[in-house]
């Protein structure tokens, strides 16, 4: 079909990693697309920058193993085809007491989807890893061989190429305001706050923390998806060590069952400093973000866990940099893949939600997205885990039987409260305080 320069097949917005892998299928697949930004590309406002994310295949949740495993493809085509590394292998490596449930289905599901696998005994971890984790004794640990660490920004910036050398438009300071459907013609119009209007056969809403306020705006819909202000949290490693915390010495990249969830990834872009930081985070609102750090959580809850699981190779009172970024939590921590449905039907398909585990997935969200987009449903995956209508006559969304359903709220600076019900049935029943108050932790296990 041809269409006039503002004309597109599909209009994605949202240029994080799943709007840049979104768009890039959907181009792959023939589509002229339109990949819109509200602020400069690659910003550090969102989700998706930074050095490192953790790729896995240790879900408690069977249902995103296979998803873990077709990304892990996409992710090597994609370097194939751009010919630089956005990806480092490394042994993925769990670790927390033998009777947390998570971890357990973690085990069971490695067992289920043919998942290579150890479970390590204290020993048995020291040996395999130099005597770098010294995990309590009564614990134990899981080594799969499908870890490392993805490199986010510059794996936006691939995709996001590889889409424009497929023809896809990009624009970026485009602050999407409204979606219109088109009465007559079918399709919908996308304006931005700068007055351009686009037409789109389709459009996708890949917005990330901003998901619940556009489909808000757009529908009065409000979608159960909380944003959080979270730190990554780098701690440096005494001199003499960091050779024992690189992935070519076989350092994997790691996560902690319990409470908190913490994980990491092996010294990779710092020289000398290592990523351990905490599943959790702040209630924001993502346009009127505090950007503070707390600091004394993380001494007083992440520091023990350095000082204790590193056999004292790491400095632990405090980490010496941080780094802010956004989650995007539903209440089970589950992706919302869906139409948007109402008056846009099948037009409009938003993808958000992703809940500090969406890094990964980006390839998988990107074909999965594309195929509803040309299709109207997508191949081998289920999708009704991700649906919008989980959450209708029940506000937690899926049902986990290896964790309880709640989230737990942390005061600042230590102590414990415990929990707050946080999902109401259209949104929030319980308000947190202001975005300075309290950690929220997130207690299913990522
Ligand atoms: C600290 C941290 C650690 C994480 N660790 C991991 C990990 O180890 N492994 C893993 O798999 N995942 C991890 N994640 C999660 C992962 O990074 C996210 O799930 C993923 O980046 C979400 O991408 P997104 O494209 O949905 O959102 P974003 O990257 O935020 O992209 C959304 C984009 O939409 C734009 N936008 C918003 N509103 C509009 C509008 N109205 N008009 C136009 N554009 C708009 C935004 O500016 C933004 O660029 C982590 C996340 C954080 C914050």
């Amino acid at each position: 079909m041809e269409y006039s320069g503002k004309e597109f097949d599909a209009i994605v917005i949202g240029a994080g990693i799943m709007g840049s892998c979104t768009a890039n299928e959907l181009s792959k697949r023939g589509s002229k697309v339109l990949l819109l930004e509200q602020f400069d590309f690659l910003h550090q406002r969102g989700s998706s920058h930074g050095e490192s994310r953790t790729i896995r295949a240790t879900y408690p949740e069977p249902y995103y193993t296979s998803m873990v495993l077709e990304s892990t493809r996409l992710w090597e085509e994609a370097e194939e085809e751009i010919g630089y590394r956005v990806y480092t292998k490394t042994l993925q490596f769990d670790m927390g007491p033998p009777d947390n449930k998570s971890l357990q289905s973690v085990i069971a599901n490695c067992k289920l989807n043919s998942i290579t696998h150890q479970v390590l005994n204290h020993q048995q971890v020291t040996e395999k890893f130099s005597g770098t984790f010294d995990m309590p004794h009564d614990w134990i640990g899981l080594s799969t061989e499908l870890g490392g660490i993805l490199k986010p920004t510059k794996s936006v910036s691939m995709f996001q190429t590889l889409a424009i050398r497929r023809g896809a438009v990009v624009r970026d300071n485009m602050e999407v305001r409204e979606i219109i459907k088109d009465e007559e013609r079918g399709g919908v119009w996308v304006c931005t706050s700068n007055g351009e209007r686009y037409w789109g056969s389709k459009c996708v809403v890949t917005v990330g923390a901003w998901m619940r306020k556009l489909v808000k705006t757009v529908t009065g819909l409000e979608l159960p998806i909380q944003p959080l202000h979270t730190t990554i949290a780098y701690w440096k490693i005494k001199p003499g060590f960091e050779g024992d915390f690189s992935p070519e010495s076989g350092f994997p990249s790691f996560a902690s069952y319990g409470n908190p969830y913490i994980y990491g990834t092996p010294m990779s872009e710092f020289p000398g400093l290592i990523k351990v930081a905490v599943h959790g985070g702040y209630p924001c609102d993502p346009d009127n973000r505090s950007w503070t750090t707390d600091m004394g959580y993380l001494g007083d809850v992440v520091g023990p866990w350095v000082e204790g699981q590193f056999s004292g190779r790491v400095q632990s009172d405090m980490p010496v940099m941080v780094q802010p970024c956004m989650y995007s939590m539903t209440p089970d921590g589950d992706f919302v893949i869906d139409f948007l449905g109402g008056e846009f039907g099948r037009d409009v398909v938003v993808a958000g939600g992703f809940s500090g585990h969406g890094f990964k997935m980006g390839p998988v969200v990107g074909r999965i997205v594309a195929d509803l987009v040309l299709n109207g449903q997508a191949q081998g995956v289920d999708l009704s885990y991700f649906r919008l209508d989980r959450f209708q006559g029940n506000p937690k969304g899926n049902l986990k039987d290896f964790e309880d359903q709640g989230v737990k709220l942390l005061v600042a600076g230590g102590g414990s409260r415990h929990l707050a019900r946080l999902w109401g049935t259209v949104g929030w029943a319980v308000r947190t305080g202001d975005d300075k108050g309290f950690a929220l932790s997130h207690i299913f296990h990522r």
